[in-house]
């Protein structure tokens, strides 16, 4: 857990999983392995995990705490979901007491942001009690792109929910009336933004945060590996439109390169900065 603070607004990172289930090679199926022994030999070695001995990934929440709100960005895998995956499968994990260490109680949060509807990241939206899934965070608005939400809730209605995440993390929160459908361009509270990010899937938005002291973006799964500030072209096997995403994320790194903007994505191992060098970028951590 990490605590960063911009001017009034803190941002707390909650990691649920260290690792990630999917080699870099895998997870980036058009990836050169040359090309990132390069960049490994110089910036991006920074980045590695001793333990896997690949690319830093990690499952994690941002919560944004304003003076007027909390908000948390993206749910995770949460526990006691049946899933395919076995790290994720029927998960017993401390997520909502890291949570509440960090002295964000569930019944305290306003909003609840999902950056996209996949299985990583709306897991924890619900918890299991008598048998039902609930809201996990009872007083909260559950903020979702209804672009997103139309896809995926045909994908179910049409047998393909795979691993069962809509009907257990999502339907039961449009179903308790606590979702409110946004585009994707839509403003929540004071200083927090969706913006339309398509590519990884139909309805993907990133959240930006804006402070008088400078902002962030929460860039949910645009990116999966610190490499693609590199290289942009690479896609994720999972990106629903792989052409797209990368077009969508080559945008991202133009504009947000010597920005100094904070990059918070979902799966990065430390939130940083995106860098103009050597007539390319690269990605510096945040201290
Ligand atoms: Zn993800």
């Amino acid at each position: 857990m990490t605590t960063m603070r911009l001017g009034e607004v803190e941002i707390i990172r909650v990691v649920e999983i260290p690792r990630s289930t999917y080699p870099t090679s895998d997870m980036l199926p058009t990836s050169d392995a040359a090309a990132i022994a390069r960049h490994r030999a110089g910036w991006l070695g920074a980045f590695y995990d001793a333990s896997t001995g690949d690319l830093g990934s990690r499952i994690q929440s941002y919560v944004v705490r304003t003076p007027h709100e909390t908000v948390v960005i993206d749910t995770c895998v949460g526990n006691d979901k049946a899933r395919e995956n076995p790290l994720w499968n029927m998960r017993q994990g401390t997520w909502l007491d890291d949570l509440r260490a960090a002295g964000v109680a569930p019944e305290n949060v306003d909003y609840v942001l999902c950056t996209h509807m996949h299985v990583d990241h709306v897991g924890w939206n619900t918890s299991r009690e008598h048998g039902r899934w609930v809201p996990t965070f009872p007083r909260a608005t559950y903020v979702f792109v209804g672009e997103e939400w139309e896809f995926w809730n045909h994908e179910r209605e049409s047998g393909r929910d795979h691993d069962g995440c809509i009907d257990d993390s999502v339907l039961p929160i449009v179903e308790a009336g606590r979702a409110r459908l946004v585009d994707a361009t839509t403003a929540i509270g004071n200083h927090l933004r969706f913006e339309p990010t398509p590519g990884h899937t139909p309805g993907h938005a990133c959240v930006r945060l804006t402070t008088g002291a400078g902002t962030a973006v929460f860039s949910g799964d645009l990116m999966h590996r610190v490499v693609q500030v590199a290289e942009p072209q690479w896609s994720s096997r999972f990106c629903y439109d792989g052409a797209q995403a990368a077009k969508t994320r080559h945008a991202f790194v133009e504009r947000h390169a010597d920005s100094g903007t904070l990059v918070c994505a979902a799966h990065f191992p430390t939130p940083g900065y995106v860098v103009k060098a050597d007539g390319g970028y690269r990605f510096e951590a945040s201290r």
